[in-house]
Parts: structure tokens; sequence; C-alpha cells
């Protein structure tokens, strides 16, 4: 019998399953996942697939660590807040002492038409995992899985409630199933209806079996492998039910798919109009610069210095234009200003303090 590999020892407890198997431990190591979203479902899903030995793990978000994310968001601790560290950073401080072994690249953006492509050129994920809250960035994300043949890990969380569903080049995808993103779920987020933690916790953890069975399974396997289901919960009722998507998944009503089918991608050509602004959280926006450009953060730094206290480091500045509002601005050109009541609030401070 050959030598144990020492490199595999940490990981016994899961590669003696004979779903994984020692081969499989070992795809897992070679493999490159990419993670958008590091809020609560990406926290937790990070966390299992850094612990589960995913080689190559990409983080990307475009928040800060705030107080009122500590409730659910389980990388992230009181110092992070603190220190108003990028959630990309923070995440990977944590998962880099979780696990010294792999490799794990922290990006601080919005995933939008402009970076998308170049992310996955850039780290050729082996798969997506869908960390997000927000619509236009799932069906971006759906896109570019579609386009690239990436396989996705899309979980949605509300309330009590949650779903997971896996995208896979030969099955249906997040439009076949929704072809449109839902009015209603503009409305009815997290910061207005509320989030339980341990809701997130087992949608993210249903993404993260899915993601390990996905990137430890060989990729002949997977491609005759049977075409995944919807799991739904709600943890109100303590009831789960699995959707049968087969109808969906046939060649004949995915031809009608304008993402897998026709592949217009709309979401990633930017055919689709994006939002100038974007609601993030009960009174915040965040506006996106109109084209992509890089600010010198030191200097605008000093700039707005002259007008008030300023909070700067590497990452962002950050200022209180009037009691109660927040103005936090990026390397990217992007702004989130809190404490304001309408877009178009927002929109000024915007211009006044950052300019176009
Ligand atoms: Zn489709």
């Amino acid at each position: 019998m050959p030598a144990p590999d020492p490199s595999l020892t940490r990981y016994s407890r899961q590669f003696i399953l004979p779903a994984l198997g020692e081969a499989g431990q070992r795809r897992l190591m070679t493999s490159r996942a990419l993670v958008v979203g590091a809020g609560a479902l990406g926290c937790t899903a990070l966390d299992h697939l850094a612990r589960a030995g995913v080689g190559r793990i990409t983080v990307v978000d475009r928040d800060i660590v705030e107080h009122t994310n500590l409730q659910r968001q389980t990388l992230f601790d009181e110092a992070d807040a603190n220190a108003a560290l990028p959630k990309a950073i923070a995440a990977r401080n944590r998962l880099s002492r979780v696990n010294s072994t792999i490799h794990i690249d922290a990006v601080i953006a919005d995933l939008t038409p402009e970076n998308a492509e170049s992310l996955v050129a850039t780290h050729r994920p082996n798969l997506i995992l869908d960390g997000t809250d927000n619509l236009d960035t799932r069906y971006l994300l759906n896109d570019l899985a579609v386009k690239h043949a990436i396989p996705l890990v899309y979980a949605g969380v509300i309330a009590t409630r949650g779903m997971q569903l896996t995208i896979l080049p030969h099955t249906a995808c997040l439009r076949c199933v929704f072809p449109e993103p839902s009015a209603a779920a503009h409305v009815e987020t997290c910061d207005t209806v509320g989030v339980l933690g341990p809701a997130v916790a087992i949608a993210a953890s249903l993404q993260a079996a899915e993601a390990i069975r996905v990137l430890g399974t060989d990729a002949a396997a997977l491609a005759s492998s049977p075409p995944p289901s919807l799991t739904e919960f709600d943890l109100a009722t303590s009831r789960f039910r699995t959707l049968d998507l087969r109808k969906l998944h046939a060649p004949a009503a995915r031809a009608l798919c304008q993402c897998c089918g026709t592949r217009q991608f709309e979401f990633l050509s930017g055919s689709r109009p994006r939002p100038a602004a974007s609601l993030c959280g009960s009174g915040a926006f965040q506006i996106h610069a109109a084209a992509p450009r890089t600010l010198a953060l030191p200097a605008l730094g000093s700039q707005l210095a002259r007008l008030g206290p300023v909070q700067a480091n590497e990452f962002f500045v950050r200022l209180h234009p009037r009691d109660g509002v927040e103005l936090t601005v990026f390397a990217d050109a992007r702004a989130i200003i809190r404490g304001v009541e309408t877009e178009a609030e927002a929109r000024a401070l915007y211009d006044r303090y950052v300019g176009g």
C-alpha cells in the first residue's frame, strides 16, 4: 500500500467519503473558484471552500465590514468593523489563517459588465459561486457563466426562506427558471424584511456542498450526471422541498432561453441599461462612475480634508458631509452614500464631492 500523501492528511475526514475520494480531493486542490460577494452567503461558502482545500479562491466584494454585518457574516469580527476593512480583504485575512496552503486573491470591486470578462480571463475559474444579494449582478453572473461554460452555484435568501440552484453547461440556466429579474425582489430585500442568520448558513452550505461536488468530479462524469434540482426551504415551517426541473433542462425548452438558448447575453453586453445607482441597504445608495476610471485616493483625501474631517486608508476615503450622512469613495470611483432619503440626494452629494 502506498504511503499516505502528507499534503492530503488535513483533508482525511473528507476524502474518505466515497463520493469524493483521494482523486476528488486532488481535483479540489488544483481547482479555482470565483466567489462574488462576501456577505452572509459568501462568508459561509468561502469558509467551507477554504477548509475543503479548494486550491485557489478569488473573492470579489464591493463593501466595507460594518457592525450590522456581524450578526450573520461569519468571517468578520468587531476588529474588522472598527478598522472599516473592505470585506474582500477581511475575508482573505481570515481565510489565510484557516488554510495557509491555498491561494486567496481579494478584489475590491463591484462586478459590472465592464470588469466581468477580465475577472474571468485573469482568474480562470472552474466554478463561480454567487454570494451577491442584488438581481443585476445575479443575471450578469448567469450570462458570464453560460457564455464561458463555467458551472455557477446560485443561492438566494430572504427572511427565513432560501433556495439553491446549480447551473452546469449542459443544464437549464437561471433565465430558463426565472426569465426576468422579479420586480418584487427589487423591493423585498434583507434590509426591508430582514434575514435569519441560520437561513443564510443553510443556503450557503448547500452552495458549498454543490461547489465541492462539482469541483471534485471529473469533467466527463459531471457532464453525464443527472441535472440538478432546485432546493427551497423555509425555516419558519421547517419545510424543505425539491423542485424537479427536468422539463426546463430539456434541450427544446432551453432553445427558447435568451441566455443559454439564443446566447444573447444582455446583462453582460450592457444592452440592458444598468442603473447608474443602486440601493444597498436602507437609506444607502451606491453611485457608479459614469465611465470606468481610477481615482488617486491620497489626492482626493487631502482635497476633501479641507472641507472637514476625513477617514482614509489605502482602500477608501470617507467623510460626513453633514450629521448622519456618510460618503465613502473607492478607488474605482464608486461611492456609497448612507443616511440619505433619495437617489437624487445621493447623486448630488456624489457630484459635489467626487465629480464626474
Ligand atoms: Zn437558459
